[in-house]
C-alpha cells in the first residue's frame, strides 16, 4: 500500500506539526505563549521541555485557568528573550 507524503506533516489525529522546543531555542526563544479559545493566555518558560518535543505535542495537555477547558494553542513567545515573568508561578486568574 503506497504511503503518499503530504506537504504539511501532521500528527496522527490530523493536527499540524509545530516546531520543536529545540528549534525554538535555536531561534533564541526561551518561552511559549499558551492561548485558549476563551481568550485566556499565559506565558510559560519552555526550559523544562526536551528539544525533541513539539509545541503541538503540548496543545492537548493544557487546561485553561480561565474557563477550565482542556486543549490550547501553544505558540513561541517572541518576547521571551527577556526573563520570563510567569515561569515559576502559574497563577489562577483571580479577577475577571
Ligand atoms: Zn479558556
Amino acid at each position: 500500500m503506497p504511503c503518499p507524503r503530504r506537504h504539511t506533516p501532521t500528527h496522527t489525529d490530523g493536527r499540524p506539526l509545530k516546531i520543536t522546543f529545540g528549534e525554538m531555542r535555536e531561534m533564541g526563544l526561551r518561552g511559549v505563549l499558551v492561548y485558549c479559545h476563551c481568550g485566556h493566555h499565559i506565558a510559560v518558560n519552555a526550559d523544562c521541555w526536551p528539544d525533541g518535543m513539539r509545541l503541538s505535542d503540548l496543545d492537548p495537555h493544557f487546561v485553561s485557568a480561565g474557563c477550565g477547558n482542556r486543549g490550547a494553542e501553544v505558540r513561541p513567545s517572541f518576547e521571551s528573550g527577556k526573563p520570563p515573568q510567569f515561569a515559576s508561578s502559574i497563577r489562577k486568574e483571580a479577577t475577571k
